[in-house]
Parts: C-alpha cells; sequence; structure tokens
C-alpha cells in the first residue's frame, strides 16, 4: 500500500475560478457606473442562447430564482402539485414550496441518478401541474421520455439544469427540451457568475413573462403591468459569466478528459455510468461505496484527496418535506441507496495529471483498506 505523503496539498473537491478575466470585467462594470440590468445582462443572455439552441434567455439572480420564477410564470401556484426528483439540492423542492405548490417526489434511476420516467408517471394526478427533472451531477436526465409523458398528460417541464451548463442528450442540450430549463451560476457550477441563474425557453411570451416578473413587473419604468419580484443581475455577475461561458467549452472538454482518466484508472469501485447518447459534463464525479463511506472519505483525505457527498439526506426526509406525522410520506428506495452511497471525487478542470494519479490511487486503495 502507497505511504501517503504528508507534503502534498490536498485536492479540493471544487475549485471556483475567479482569474484576471474576471476581475478586469468586474472592474470595468464598476467603472462604467451601469451596474444593474444593463448591457451587460443583455449581452450575457444573448450569448448564453447560444449553449441551448437559440432559446430565449432571461438573467435572474441565483438558479434558485429562475425556478421559482418559472414556475410563477407558469402560473403554479397553491393546489398545484410538481413531480420532482427528491435527490437532489433542496432548491429544487424549495422552488414548488416558495410558490405554494407542493412536490410530489419521484425515484431515481441507479445508474444517471437521475429521475425514472416510469415513476415520473406513476407520481401524475389530477393535480400535477408540471414535471421538474434535474440534470443531476451533469448529467441530461431522460429528457425525450419525460417530455412524451408530460406532453401524453398536458404538463409544463421546468429542467434543473443548474448543475448542467453544456449536458446534451441526442445532440440537444439540456435547457432546450422543457417548457423552460433553468440554469444557475453559483461559484462551484460548472461556470459562475459569482451568484446568478439563467431562464432558458423557446416561447417568447413567457420569457416576457419572466422579465416583468424578474422587476417589479415593469418593462416601461413605474408602468407596472403585474406583480413582481426583484430577482434583477447586476451588471458585474453579468460580465464575470461572460467571461466563464467564453471558457466553459474548455473547462467542459477538461472535466470530461478528466473523467476518462479516472474511468481508466480506478479499478476498485464501478465508474459513473453514462446513458446512451448521454454528453456528461460531469459537474460531480459520483462513486458509490457499498460499505463505510466515512471512513473511505477518512482514507482519502489521509492522502490527500477532499470528496463529498451530494445529498446525504434526500429532500423528502428534511424536515420542511416531512408529514404531519413527522415521518417521510414517500418510499424512494434508490433514493436513499444512492443517498447512503454516493461518493463524489474531484473532476474539475484545475486538476493536473499527478492530481488525477493520485485521486486514482487513493480510490484504489479503498479496496486493500477493506
Ligand atoms: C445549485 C442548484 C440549484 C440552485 O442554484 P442557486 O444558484 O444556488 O440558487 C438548484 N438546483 C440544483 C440541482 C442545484 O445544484
Amino acid at each position: 500500500m502507497a505511504v501517503p505523503d504528508s507534503t502534498q496539498e490536498t485536492i479540493p473537491a471544487a475549485r471556483p475560478i475567479i482569474g484576471e478575466a474576471e476581475i478586469e470585467a468586474a472592474v470595468r462594470v464598476l467603472r462604467s457606473g451601469r451596474v444593474v440590468q444593463g448591457p451587460e445582462v443583455a449581452a450575457f443572455e444573448e450569448e448564453f442562447s447560444g449553449l441551448v439552441a437559440g432559446r430565449h434567455c432571461v438573467a435572474v439572480n441565483s438558479g434558485t430564482s429562475a425556478l421559482q420564477l418559472t414556475l410563477l410564470a407558469l402560473g403554479i401556484g397553491p393546489s398545484d402539485e410538481v413531480v420532482v426528483p427528491s435527490f437532489s439540492f433542496a432548491a429544487s423542492a424549495n422552488a414548488v414550496r416558495l410558490v405554494g405548490a407542493e412536490p410530489v417526489f419521484a425515484d431515481i434511476e441507479p445508474g444517471s441518478f437521475c429521475v425514472d420516467p416510469a415513476a415520473v408517471e406513476a407520481a401524475i394526478g389530477p393535480r400535477t401541474a408540471a414535471i421538474m427533472p434535474v440534470h443531476l451531477y451533469g448529467h441530461p436526465a431522460a429528457m425525450e421520455r419525460i417530455q412524451a409523458i408530460a406532453d401524453r398528460h398536458g404538463l409544463a417541464v421546468v429542467e434543473d439544469a443548474c448543475q448542467a451548463h453544456g449536458a446534451e442528450l441526442a445532440g440537444r442540450p439540456v435547457g432546450a427540451f422543457g417548457t423552460a430549463g433553468c440554469f444557475s451560476f453559483y461559484p462551484t457550477k460548472n461556470m459562475h457568475a459569482l451568484e446568478g441563474g439563467m431562464v432558458t425557453t423557446a416561447d417568447p411570451a413567457l420569457a416576457r413573462t419572466l422579465r416583468l416578473l424578474r422587476n417589479q413587473g415593469m418593462e416601461q419604468r413605474y408602468a407596472n403591468e403585474i406583480v413582481g419580484a426583484n430577482m434583477r443581475m447586476t451588471d458585474v455577475a453579468a460580465a464575470i459569466g461572460r467571461e466563464q461561458l467564453k471558457r466553459l467549452p474548455e473547462w467542459t472538454e477538461r472535466r470530461r478528459a478528466n473523467a476518462a482518466v479516472l474511468d481508466s484508472k480506478i479499478t476498485s469501485v464501478e465508474t459513473p455510468p453514462v446513458a446512451a447518447g448521454a454528453r456528461h459534463v460531469y459537474h460531480q464525479y459520483t462513486v458509490r461505496i457499498a460499505g463505510d463511506r466515512d471512513a473511505a472519505q477518512r482514507h482519502l483525505a489521509d492522502r490527500g484527496v477532499q470528496s463529498a457527498v451530494y445529498y446525504p439526506t434526500p429532500i423528502h426526509r428534511l424536515l420542511p418535506y416531512l408529514g404531519a406525522d413527522g415521518k417521510p410520506g414517500w418510499e424512494l428506495p434508490e433514493t436513499d441507496r444512492a443517498a447512503a452511497e454516493v461518493l463524489s471525487l474531484p473532476v474539475h478542470p484545475t486538476l493536473t495529471g499527478d492530481d488525477l494519479g493520485r485521486i486514482a490511487d487513493a480510490v484504489n486503495g479503498l479496496a486493500d483498506a477493506r
């Protein structure tokens, strides 16, 4: 067994990139004095549409805002249900609750960790208004099957693409399937804007409603047409997002190349499966640890490899989503198994070849350690 080398730096699980280009962009906007919802935001929306097959893009201040505003714009509220995976970040279900609707949780496919279309169909009832698939870890959900189910039942589809900038299924980018797609620009995502979000849609009327809702219901100043919120993006955020968007293709290739190296070197656990026709963008590189996961994380940490668990508690087991009896109201065996087993390894674009070797060696050492 390799002896841990304490002189080596720990490889972090994520490393947000804030370089000179981002700093210069921010300073340029600050000096310009046009700082909120100005030319940078408009340019960012225009440029981002290139990532989603030319759909309309509406920038907002976070991924959560993107989801919440989309549900509002679709008229989803009290008495409506939205089918959503429980194996996701809480924001997916929080957005549903924030508009007064109820999430109905569907189980996942064990391979992709994304929502299982059969479970989605089984969860549909008379109050269902929308389906919210999540492209978890950067792997696209089974959008063709989910869209077919939505069409059959007359439901909206809101893609939670917050982890999947640039992911594709059958050559079509995520955010270009559903009624709307929602992206996040939080610092640890595949690209960031410090904080920020984007809604993408093919429907110009929906795009206009989203623009009104993010800015107090105004298109013309003080001519408020509807009740809206303030979920505007700043021009500083947009300028940083534009710099990041330029480099996203290169970073995505690095993530995919890093994942391919890990796939080829890791022998002690199953490497992340990729569905046929899917282009995985590896927001996370996630394996399953069937045994003692805490011990596995300690083993990796001792060898300078930081790992992370997304997500240790599925949403249906979080306090706000328990039933009136204090117990979870859903049986989701694959969700529970994933929450108990998943472990994400570093895959971010700033890893070196040496880092990848150390990560794979540390993971392969788990087999001996057990
Ligand atoms: C990050 C994330 C969000 C929320 O994005 P924020 O920009 O942090 O509000 C929503 N859903 C998923 C799956 C995410 O990973």
